[in-house]
């Protein structure tokens, strides 16, 4: 392998710069010339590339969202667009990539791998934390902490009001950043995807905190919770039912994907930047790097996307500790 491209696809994801700047630097570090895909798939299929050395990452480290860009790519789900696709990284000399995204940029490399035979590894690169094969995501842990940040400013209000906040945080089909979040923002309760609480025992809860005397309370909703309600659904059903809250609604929406990376994004980024080079010099291929119990890993990008990585059953119980 002498030349490897480098693309971040899908949703962004804070850390992927970090991500992008150690596969470069690894590249350079190795010896092996190293270019960008710029806006995913897209790029890929327009030939939108570009030569990177170690310089052209300077100061990038910090930055949120990805200076290669990212895009969602319908073509690329077609064997046309693909073509085109393999037609240009042979055209360049791009013997192999290394994709930074989430499990529907890593099952369209899959897919191109069988087709064409190009090494593939994947870096994970999601706010998300769902994919199998690493306990966290890049891009994860600066969610967290940008979620927490707010709540713990949504508190501030709530409590000078006596309010009670229905906080809607990202996670359709997870809810890691609700859990997460809401433990350490001192949630009231919390509404995953996973579990289903039910309504009277969130009746229930909220009647517990105001008798104890609580001055606010802060409900953390996971895009998909199982209530089948979303938080204006929430909101009007706790005002019917407990007319002794004051509710608001806050939905935090895209400000989770942004900012600058937490420190723990930037280094697991870079390690696994460095990982993912390694392997593709190492001759291996549709493997998905991944951080276990702090060492860096790596699993078939074909286990990482199947199902989602488990809610964390010790921490469920930690917040109903914590609740009462
Ligand atoms: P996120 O988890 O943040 O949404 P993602 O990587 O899962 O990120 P998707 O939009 O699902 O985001 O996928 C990114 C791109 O990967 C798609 O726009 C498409 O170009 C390509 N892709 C996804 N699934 C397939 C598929 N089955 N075949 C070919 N390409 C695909």
């Amino acid at each position: 392998i002498k030349k490897i491209g480098v693309i971040t696809s899908g949703g962004d994801a804070p850390g992927m710069n970090a991500a992008i700047r150690a596969v470069v630097r690894t590249c350079a570090y190795l010896k092996v010339e190293c270019v960008g895909i710029y806006r995913g798939y897209e790029g890929m299929i327009d030939g939108d590339f570009k030569a990177m050395d170690a310089r052209s990452v300077n100061n990038i480290i910090n930055k949120g969202g990805t200076i290669l860009k990212s895009a969602r790519c319908a073509e690329f789900r077609t064997k046309e667009g693909r073509q085109k696709a393999y037609d240009n990284l042979k055209a360049a000399g791009i013997d192999a990539f290394v994709v930074i995204g989430g499990d529907g940029s890593f099952n369209g490399a899959l897919i191109f791998n069988k087709e064409f035979d190009i090494p593939i590894i994947g870096i994970p690169g999601t706010i998300d934390n769902d994919i199998f094969g690493t306990s966290s995501t890049v891009g994860f842990d600066t969610a967290l902490n940008t979620v927490v940040e707010v709540i713990d400013k949504i508190r501030d209000t709530a409590s000078s009001h006596n309010r009670l906040f229905f906080v809607e945080v990202m996670g359709r089909d997870v809810g890691h950043i609700a859990l997460n979040a809401g433990v350490g923002a001192g949630a009231e309760e919390i509404l995953i995807p996973e579990e289903n609480l039910g309504l009277e025992r969130l009746l229930e809860s909220l009647k517990r905190s105001k008798a104890s005397g609580k001055s606010s309370s802060i409900v953390v909703v996971a895009e998909g919770d199982k209530t089948g309600r979303n938080v204006f659904e929430l909101k009007e059903y706790v005002e019917e039912h407990l007319p002794i809250y004051d509710v608001r609604v806050s939905v935090l929406g895209h400000l989770q994907r942004g900012g600058p990376p937490s420190c723990f994004d930037r280094v697991l980024a870079s390690r696994m930047g460095v990982r993912a080079v390694e392997a593709l010099l190492e001759g291996k291929t549709n493997l998905m790097v991944g951080i276990q119990d702090n060492n860096i890993i790596l699993t078939p990008i074909s286990k990482a996307i199947k199902g989602h990585t488990k809610i964390d059953k010790e921490l469920i119980r930690v917040s109903e500790i914590m609740t009462t």
